[in-house]
Protein backbone atom coordinates (compact mmCIF):
# COMPACT_ATOMS: atom_id res chain seq x y z
CA UNK A 1 0.00 0.00 0.00
CA UNK A 2 1.39 3.27 -0.66
CA UNK A 3 0.22 5.95 2.38
CA UNK A 4 1.16 9.45 1.58
CA UNK A 5 4.01 10.65 4.25
CA UNK A 6 3.38 13.90 5.74
CA UNK A 7 6.17 15.64 7.41
CA UNK A 8 4.24 16.28 10.82
CA UNK A 9 5.92 19.17 13.01
CA UNK A 10 3.14 19.96 15.18
CA UNK A 11 3.91 18.86 18.32
CA UNK A 12 2.09 15.40 17.99
CA UNK A 13 0.58 13.39 16.44
CA UNK A 14 3.32 13.05 15.06
CA UNK A 15 4.72 11.40 11.69
CA UNK A 16 4.44 7.29 11.84
CA UNK A 17 6.21 4.59 9.82
CA UNK A 18 3.96 3.25 7.42
CA UNK A 19 4.55 -0.54 9.57
CA UNK A 20 2.74 1.27 12.69
CA UNK A 21 0.21 2.40 10.46
CA UNK A 22 -0.57 -0.70 8.96
CA UNK A 23 -0.34 -2.50 12.39
CA UNK A 24 -3.61 -1.35 12.69
CA UNK A 25 -5.39 -3.80 10.21
CA UNK A 26 -5.82 -6.71 12.09
CA UNK A 27 -8.62 -9.60 11.73
CA UNK A 28 -11.79 -8.28 14.19
CA UNK A 29 -11.28 -9.59 17.47
CA UNK A 30 -13.36 -9.47 20.57
CA UNK A 31 -10.98 -6.83 23.19
CA UNK A 32 -12.77 -9.57 25.78
CA UNK A 33 -10.60 -12.61 24.14
CA UNK A 34 -7.66 -13.95 25.91
CA UNK A 35 -5.50 -13.10 22.71
CA UNK A 36 -5.97 -9.80 23.36
CA UNK A 37 -5.65 -9.62 26.87
CA UNK A 38 -2.50 -10.87 26.71
CA UNK A 39 -1.62 -8.65 23.83
CA UNK A 40 -2.52 -5.93 26.77
CA UNK A 41 -0.68 -7.76 29.36
CA UNK A 42 2.45 -7.04 27.00
CA UNK A 43 2.03 -3.51 26.19
CA UNK A 44 2.18 -2.96 30.17
CA UNK A 45 5.01 -4.97 30.83
CA UNK A 46 6.84 -3.09 27.73
CA UNK A 47 5.82 0.29 29.12
CA UNK A 48 7.65 -0.24 32.61
CA UNK A 49 10.81 -1.63 31.02
CA UNK A 50 10.89 1.89 28.37
CA UNK A 51 10.74 3.70 32.13
CA UNK A 52 13.27 1.46 33.57
CA UNK A 53 10.74 0.61 36.21
CA UNK A 54 10.98 -2.43 38.64
CA UNK A 55 8.25 -5.17 37.27
CA UNK A 56 7.37 -5.97 40.93
CA UNK A 57 7.41 -2.36 42.27
CA UNK A 58 5.51 -0.44 38.87
CA UNK A 59 2.82 -0.98 36.24
CA UNK A 60 1.36 0.55 33.30
CA UNK A 61 -2.26 1.09 33.51
CA UNK A 62 -3.84 2.10 30.07
CA UNK A 63 -6.83 4.50 29.63
CA UNK A 64 -8.81 5.30 25.88
CA UNK A 65 -8.48 8.57 25.63
CA UNK A 66 -6.09 11.17 24.33
CA UNK A 67 -2.79 12.22 26.84
CA UNK A 68 -5.24 14.68 28.67
CA UNK A 69 -7.11 12.27 30.50
CA UNK A 70 -4.04 10.55 32.66
CA UNK A 71 -4.22 14.46 34.09
CA UNK A 72 -6.95 14.36 34.80
CA UNK A 73 -7.40 10.45 35.86
CA UNK A 74 -3.72 11.07 38.72
CA UNK A 75 -5.40 14.34 39.83
CA UNK A 76 -8.35 13.22 40.94
CA UNK A 77 -6.98 9.88 42.05
CA UNK A 78 -4.18 9.88 43.85
CA UNK A 79 -4.94 12.95 46.41
CA UNK A 80 -6.07 11.82 49.88
CA UNK A 81 -8.83 13.41 51.78
CA UNK A 82 -8.09 16.77 53.41
CA UNK A 83 -4.65 16.96 51.41
CA UNK A 84 -3.58 19.40 48.94
CA UNK A 85 -1.94 19.21 45.44
CA UNK A 86 1.06 21.43 44.66
CA UNK A 87 0.89 22.28 41.04
CA UNK A 88 4.61 23.55 40.32
CA UNK A 89 3.13 25.96 37.32
CA UNK A 90 5.15 27.17 34.24
CA UNK A 91 3.16 26.65 31.27
CA UNK A 92 0.00 25.40 29.35
CA UNK A 93 0.28 22.15 30.53
CA UNK A 94 0.44 22.54 34.33
CA UNK A 95 -2.28 25.51 33.56
CA UNK A 96 -4.08 22.49 32.42
CA UNK A 97 -3.59 20.36 35.71
CA UNK A 98 -4.55 23.37 37.79
CA UNK A 99 -7.80 23.81 35.98
CA UNK A 100 -8.28 19.70 36.59
CA UNK A 101 -8.18 21.18 40.21
CA UNK A 102 -10.41 23.58 39.75
CA UNK A 103 -13.06 21.50 38.05
CA UNK A 104 -12.89 18.56 40.79
CA UNK A 105 -12.37 21.57 43.13
CA UNK A 106 -9.35 19.46 44.60
CA UNK A 107 -7.79 21.79 47.33
CA UNK A 108 -4.17 23.06 45.79
CA UNK A 109 -1.53 25.62 45.30
CA UNK A 110 -1.41 27.15 41.76
CA UNK A 111 2.81 27.93 42.21
CA UNK A 112 2.59 30.23 39.06
CA UNK A 113 6.03 31.17 37.64
CA UNK A 114 6.97 32.39 34.24
CA UNK A 115 7.03 30.22 31.16
CA UNK A 116 10.08 31.18 30.22
CA UNK A 117 12.44 30.11 32.98
CA UNK A 118 12.90 26.69 34.89
CA UNK A 119 11.73 26.68 38.72
CA UNK A 120 14.11 28.06 42.27
CA UNK A 121 14.57 24.19 43.47
CA UNK A 122 14.88 26.33 46.97
CA UNK A 123 11.07 28.19 46.58
CA UNK A 124 9.55 24.63 45.70
CA UNK A 125 11.24 23.69 49.35
CA UNK A 126 10.14 26.72 50.76
CA UNK A 127 6.52 25.97 49.64
CA UNK A 128 6.52 22.89 50.88
CA UNK A 129 7.94 23.64 54.05
CA UNK A 130 5.34 26.23 54.56
CA UNK A 131 2.51 23.76 53.41
CA UNK A 132 2.74 20.32 55.48
CA UNK A 133 -0.60 19.11 54.13
CA UNK A 134 0.54 18.59 50.74
CA UNK A 135 0.42 15.26 49.56
CA UNK A 136 1.00 15.48 45.82
CA UNK A 137 3.51 17.49 43.69
CA UNK A 138 2.77 17.64 40.07
CA UNK A 139 4.53 19.36 37.11
CA UNK A 140 5.15 19.46 33.92
CA UNK A 141 8.57 17.75 32.35
CA UNK A 142 8.66 19.01 28.95
CA UNK A 143 6.19 22.02 28.89
CA UNK A 144 5.17 21.48 25.22
CA UNK A 145 3.81 24.82 24.56
CA UNK A 146 7.22 26.43 24.60
CA UNK A 147 9.79 23.62 24.77
CA UNK A 148 11.51 24.59 28.01
CA UNK A 149 12.83 21.45 30.17
CA UNK A 150 11.99 21.14 33.45
CA UNK A 151 14.69 19.70 36.25
CA UNK A 152 12.40 16.97 37.50
CA UNK A 153 14.63 14.95 39.57
CA UNK A 154 15.56 17.66 41.31
CA UNK A 155 12.00 18.37 41.99
CA UNK A 156 11.12 15.05 42.50
CA UNK A 157 13.87 14.61 45.45
CA UNK A 158 12.46 17.61 47.40
CA UNK A 159 8.63 16.35 46.97
CA UNK A 160 10.15 12.85 48.73
CA UNK A 161 11.86 14.98 51.31
CA UNK A 162 8.10 15.90 52.36
CA UNK A 163 6.78 12.74 52.29
CA UNK A 164 5.04 14.07 48.65
CA UNK A 165 4.11 11.47 45.85
CA UNK A 166 5.38 12.92 42.54
CA UNK A 167 3.55 13.22 39.48
CA UNK A 168 5.18 14.32 36.25
CA UNK A 169 3.40 15.05 32.83
CA UNK A 170 5.88 13.41 30.58
CA UNK A 171 3.78 13.41 27.61
CA UNK A 172 6.19 14.77 25.67
CA UNK A 173 9.31 13.57 26.19
CA UNK A 174 8.55 10.16 27.73
CA UNK A 175 10.11 7.84 24.33
CA UNK A 176 12.46 10.73 23.12
CA UNK A 177 14.17 11.56 26.04
CA UNK A 178 15.79 9.18 27.89
CA UNK A 179 14.18 9.02 31.29
CA UNK A 180 13.85 6.06 34.28
CA UNK A 181 11.44 6.63 36.73
CA UNK A 182 13.84 5.56 39.74
CA UNK A 183 16.69 7.89 38.95
CA UNK A 184 14.61 10.65 38.21
CA UNK A 185 12.54 10.45 41.77
CA UNK A 186 9.00 10.38 39.60
CA UNK A 187 6.52 8.11 41.09
CA UNK A 188 4.02 8.65 38.31
CA UNK A 189 4.77 9.70 34.61
CA UNK A 190 2.32 9.30 32.03
CA UNK A 191 2.29 9.78 27.68
CA UNK A 192 0.17 9.11 25.02
CA UNK A 193 0.52 6.50 22.00
CA UNK A 194 1.12 8.94 19.54
CA UNK A 195 3.95 11.18 20.81
CA UNK A 196 7.52 9.82 21.57
CA UNK A 197 6.20 6.80 20.67
CA UNK A 198 5.29 7.42 17.53
CA UNK A 199 1.85 5.56 17.07
CA UNK A 200 -1.72 6.17 16.83
CA UNK A 201 -3.77 8.34 19.76
CA UNK A 202 -6.64 7.44 21.34
CA UNK A 203 -4.65 5.29 23.63
CA UNK A 204 -2.74 6.93 26.82
CA UNK A 205 -1.02 5.99 29.89
CA UNK A 206 0.33 6.21 33.73
CA UNK A 207 3.22 4.39 34.59
CA UNK A 208 3.81 3.98 38.46
CA UNK A 209 4.18 2.91 41.64
CA UNK A 210 1.63 -0.38 42.46
CA UNK A 211 1.99 0.24 46.15
CA UNK A 212 0.69 3.82 45.54
CA UNK A 213 -2.21 2.86 43.66
CA UNK A 214 -3.01 -0.10 46.05
CA UNK A 215 -3.02 2.78 48.37
CA UNK A 216 -5.29 5.23 46.85
CA UNK A 217 -7.82 2.02 47.49
CA UNK A 218 -9.71 4.26 50.04
CA UNK A 219 -9.15 7.62 48.69
CA UNK A 220 -12.51 9.70 47.35
CA UNK A 221 -13.50 8.71 44.16
CA UNK A 222 -13.99 11.49 42.35
CA UNK A 223 -14.90 9.60 38.72
CA UNK A 224 -16.39 6.88 37.63
CA UNK A 225 -14.53 6.52 34.18
CA UNK A 226 -11.28 8.33 35.41
CA UNK A 227 -9.70 6.30 38.32
CA UNK A 228 -6.78 5.26 38.16
CA UNK A 229 -7.11 2.32 41.79
CA UNK A 230 -10.43 0.97 39.55
CA UNK A 231 -8.97 0.53 36.32
CA UNK A 232 -6.02 -0.83 37.53
CA UNK A 233 -7.87 -3.31 39.68
CA UNK A 234 -9.70 -4.30 37.02
CA UNK A 235 -6.60 -4.99 34.46
CA UNK A 236 -4.60 -7.32 37.41
CA UNK A 237 -8.10 -9.07 37.78
CA UNK A 238 -8.63 -9.87 34.31
CA UNK A 239 -5.91 -8.42 32.50
CA UNK A 240 -8.51 -6.09 30.06
CA UNK A 241 -9.11 -2.75 30.22
CA UNK A 242 -12.82 -1.79 32.37
CA UNK A 243 -14.40 -0.47 29.05
CA UNK A 244 -13.82 -0.80 25.53
CA UNK A 245 -10.20 -0.36 24.72
CA UNK A 246 -9.25 1.40 21.19
CA UNK A 247 -8.69 -1.89 19.84
CA UNK A 248 -6.36 -1.42 16.77
CA UNK A 249 -4.48 1.24 18.52
CA UNK A 250 -3.44 -1.30 20.70
CA UNK A 251 -1.91 -3.53 17.46
CA UNK A 252 -0.51 0.02 16.20
CA UNK A 253 1.49 0.30 19.87
CA UNK A 254 2.81 -2.70 19.93
CA UNK A 255 4.51 -2.41 16.46
CA UNK A 256 5.52 1.15 17.81
CA UNK A 257 7.20 0.00 20.71
CA UNK A 258 8.92 -2.64 18.76
CA UNK A 259 10.57 -0.23 16.37
CA UNK A 260 11.35 2.15 19.73
CA UNK A 261 13.39 -0.83 21.15
CA UNK A 262 14.72 -1.81 17.67
CA UNK A 263 15.80 1.73 17.33
CA UNK A 264 17.27 1.92 21.30
CA UNK A 265 17.00 4.90 23.43
CA UNK A 266 20.20 6.54 22.64
CA UNK A 267 20.14 6.27 19.16
CA UNK A 268 16.50 7.75 18.83
CA UNK A 269 17.21 10.69 21.17
CA UNK A 270 20.66 11.59 19.09
CA UNK A 271 18.12 11.40 15.74
CA UNK A 272 15.83 14.06 17.79
CA UNK A 273 18.75 16.07 18.90
CA UNK A 274 19.99 16.30 15.26
CA UNK A 275 16.57 16.66 13.96
CA UNK A 276 16.57 19.78 16.49
CA UNK A 277 20.00 20.98 15.36
CA UNK A 278 18.81 21.07 11.62
CA UNK A 279 15.69 22.92 12.31
CA UNK A 280 18.25 25.87 14.65
CA UNK A 281 20.38 25.86 11.71
CA UNK A 282 17.44 26.27 9.05
CA UNK A 283 16.07 28.91 11.21
CA UNK A 284 19.45 30.84 11.60
CA UNK A 285 20.11 30.49 7.83
CA UNK A 286 16.72 32.50 7.42
CA UNK A 287 17.74 35.05 10.31
CA UNK A 288 14.73 34.26 11.88
CA UNK A 289 14.43 34.00 15.91
CA UNK A 290 13.22 31.63 19.03
CA UNK A 291 12.51 32.07 22.89
CA UNK A 292 13.64 29.55 25.08
CA UNK A 293 17.53 29.42 25.26
CA UNK A 294 19.27 26.69 23.97
CA UNK A 295 20.12 25.40 27.63
CA UNK A 296 16.84 25.18 28.73
CA UNK A 297 15.27 23.94 25.41
CA UNK A 298 13.97 20.29 25.47
CA UNK A 299 15.31 20.07 22.11
CA UNK A 300 12.44 18.57 21.22
CA UNK A 301 10.43 22.35 20.34
CA UNK A 302 11.35 25.18 19.12
CA UNK A 303 9.50 28.37 19.52
CA UNK A 304 9.71 30.29 16.69
CA UNK A 305 8.96 34.24 16.91
CA UNK A 306 6.79 35.57 14.09
CA UNK A 307 9.42 37.24 11.65
CA UNK A 308 9.87 41.62 12.25
CA UNK A 309 7.82 41.99 8.65
CA UNK A 310 4.21 43.38 8.24
CA UNK A 311 3.58 40.54 5.47
CA UNK A 312 4.42 38.01 7.75
CA UNK A 313 0.88 35.77 7.55
CA UNK A 314 0.62 32.32 9.76
CA UNK A 315 -2.25 31.07 7.72
CA UNK A 316 -0.88 32.00 4.21
CA UNK A 317 2.47 29.98 5.26
CA UNK A 318 0.76 27.41 6.96
CA UNK A 319 -1.41 26.75 4.22
CA UNK A 320 1.82 26.93 1.51
CA UNK A 321 3.43 24.20 3.43
CA UNK A 322 0.57 21.69 4.41
CA UNK A 323 -0.48 21.65 0.58
CA UNK A 324 3.33 20.44 0.22
CA UNK A 325 2.71 17.80 3.35
CA UNK A 326 4.35 19.98 6.04
CA UNK A 327 2.39 20.73 9.06
CA UNK A 328 3.76 23.84 10.96
CA UNK A 329 1.67 24.53 14.31
CA UNK A 330 1.01 27.99 16.01
CA UNK A 331 2.59 29.04 19.67
CA UNK A 332 1.31 28.79 22.70
CA UNK A 333 2.50 32.15 24.59
CA UNK A 334 0.27 34.56 25.47
CA UNK A 335 2.76 37.37 25.46
CA UNK A 336 4.67 36.33 22.19
CA UNK A 337 3.47 35.76 18.52
CA UNK A 338 5.11 32.24 18.03
CA UNK A 339 4.84 29.43 15.97
CA UNK A 340 6.32 25.96 16.70
CA UNK A 341 8.57 23.18 14.92
CA UNK A 342 8.66 19.82 16.90
CA UNK A 343 11.24 17.08 16.39
CA UNK A 344 8.73 14.47 16.93
CA UNK A 345 8.38 11.38 14.96
CA UNK A 346 9.98 9.01 12.12
CA UNK A 347 11.68 12.13 10.52
CA UNK A 348 15.00 12.59 10.23
CA UNK A 349 17.55 15.54 9.31
CA UNK A 350 16.72 15.75 4.96
CA UNK A 351 12.89 15.64 6.24
CA UNK A 352 13.92 18.84 7.37
CA UNK A 353 16.25 20.39 5.40
CA UNK A 354 13.15 19.89 2.72
CA UNK A 355 10.84 21.62 4.72
CA UNK A 356 12.94 24.37 4.84
CA UNK A 357 13.13 24.78 1.18
CA UNK A 358 9.40 24.78 0.93
CA UNK A 359 8.93 27.35 4.12
CA UNK A 360 11.65 29.77 2.30
CA UNK A 361 9.45 29.55 -0.99
CA UNK A 362 6.17 30.48 1.17
CA UNK A 363 7.92 33.09 2.89
CA UNK A 364 8.83 34.23 -1.01
CA UNK A 365 5.57 34.25 -1.98
CA UNK A 366 4.21 36.29 0.66
CA UNK A 367 6.39 38.76 -0.26
CA UNK A 368 9.44 38.12 2.46
CA UNK A 369 13.02 38.08 1.13
CA UNK A 370 15.29 35.61 2.95
CA UNK A 371 17.77 37.28 3.87
CA UNK A 372 20.11 33.80 3.43
CA UNK A 373 23.49 33.62 4.59
CA UNK A 374 25.91 31.63 3.31
CA UNK A 375 26.52 27.97 3.48
CA UNK A 376 22.80 27.35 2.37
C1 LIG B 1 0.14 16.53 24.14
C2 LIG B 1 0.28 16.78 25.57
C3 LIG B 1 -0.73 16.40 26.47
C4 LIG B 1 -2.02 15.77 26.04
O1 LIG B 1 -2.75 16.48 25.11
P1 LIG B 1 -3.97 15.74 24.37
O2 LIG B 1 -4.40 16.78 23.37
O3 LIG B 1 -5.01 15.44 25.37
O4 LIG B 1 -3.41 14.51 23.75
C5 LIG B 1 -0.50 16.58 27.81
N1 LIG B 1 0.64 17.10 28.26
C6 LIG B 1 1.63 17.49 27.44
C7 LIG B 1 2.89 18.04 28.02
C8 LIG B 1 1.49 17.34 26.06
O5 LIG B 1 2.47 17.70 25.23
Amino acid sequence: MNIKRNILLNPGPATTTDTVKMAQVVPDICPREKEFANLMNELRADLVRIVHGDQSKHTAVLFCGSGTINIDICLNSLLPAAKKVLIINNGAYSTRAVEVCQYYGLPHIDMKLSVFETPDPLEVDRVLMENPDVALVYTTHHETGTGLLNPIREIGDIAHRYGAVFVVDTTSSLGMIPFDIQRDNVDFCMASAQKGLMAMSGLSFIIGDKEMIERSKDYPKRSYYCNLFLQYDFFERTGEMHFTPPVQTAYALKQAIKEYLDEGEENKFARHKRVNEAIHNGLSNLGLDYVIPRDKESGLVVSVKYPDDPKWDFTKVHDYCYDRGFTIYPGKISTTDTFRLCSFGAIDVEDIHAFFKVFKEALNSIGIKTHLKKND
